[in-house]
């Protein structure tokens, strides 16, 4: 399923639920439910939260910035022959697919955050960690999981307890709302490997016309459930 249709239907009906339920649609429960919404796909480096976090124009800079800092490194670090061995491993990642660029891009950040985040500690170590955990992880794999939605649940529940427990409610219940929305593609999802247990509707095939309609009826029946949610509001 695409990135809008998942942010749409998982945002939508988690919030929806929240109203329903009585409980407030703060600020901090859009935001987490928004990210939630996406995160199970940071598994796929060109997936809309990945894209949209590190942009092809950003990619296409750090592309052009490597060639002359391969240089740069040849010339001026003085351990020979270890300057050589640098300046080659940095062109080459230069000339890396922008999809496995992203990835190392992720890597380098969760390095980055583990090292020198310690003003979010100890959140830095658990998203530095995971972040360059998901960069080894194939698409579909531990983040469309039970395990993965209860991390990312048990995170944010134990990190708002003082607060309200809109915030956990509205995340967790967006992340799961992806993963039922992946169930329902020819590929599915397996919930609790290492059992073999997948759950597959197998009723579309994300990129295909016929996915495309499907996918623009899930978005459609979450702005019905969205109006019968939040209309008592305005009228
Ligand atoms: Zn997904």
């Amino acid at each position: 399923m695409m990135g809008r249709s998942h942010l749409i239907i998982g945002t939508g009906v988690s919030l929806s639920a929240l109203q329903l339920m009585g409980m407030q649609v703060t600020a901090p429960a859009v935001t987490v439910a928004l990210i939630g919404s996406l995160l199970p796909d940071i598994d796929e480096p060109n997936s809309l939260l990945v894209s949209k976090a590190l942009p092809s124009s950003l990619i296409r800079l750090l592309q052009t910035v490597l060639l002359p800092a391969a240089v740069f490194v040849y010339f001026y670090v003085q351990a020979k022959p270890w300057n050589l061995l640098l300046a080659i491993l940095i062109g080459l990642v230069s000339f890396l697919p922008s999809r496995s660029l992203r990835k190392v891009l992720m890597f380098a950040i969760g390095l980055g955050l583990v090292f020198y985040g310690h003003a979010f500690a100890p959140w830095n170590l658990i998203a530095g960690s995971l972040l360059m955990l998901s960069t080894t992880l194939t698409h579909r794999g531990l983040t469309h999981t039970l395990y993965g939605t209860a991390v990312w649940t048990g995170l944010l529940y134990t990190t708002t307890q003082q607060q309200s427990p809109e915030i956990w409610v509205a995340g967790g219940s967006a992340y799961a709302i992806h993963l039922l929305a992946d169930s329902l593609t020819n590929r599915g999802i397996r919930p609790l490997p290492p059992l073999k247990l997948r759950i597959r509707a197998n009723l579309m095939s994300t990129g295909t016309k016929h996915g495309a309609i499907v996918e623009n009826v899930c978005v459609m029946l979450t702005l019905i459930l969205a109006w019968i949610a939040f209309s008592p509001l305005f009228l």
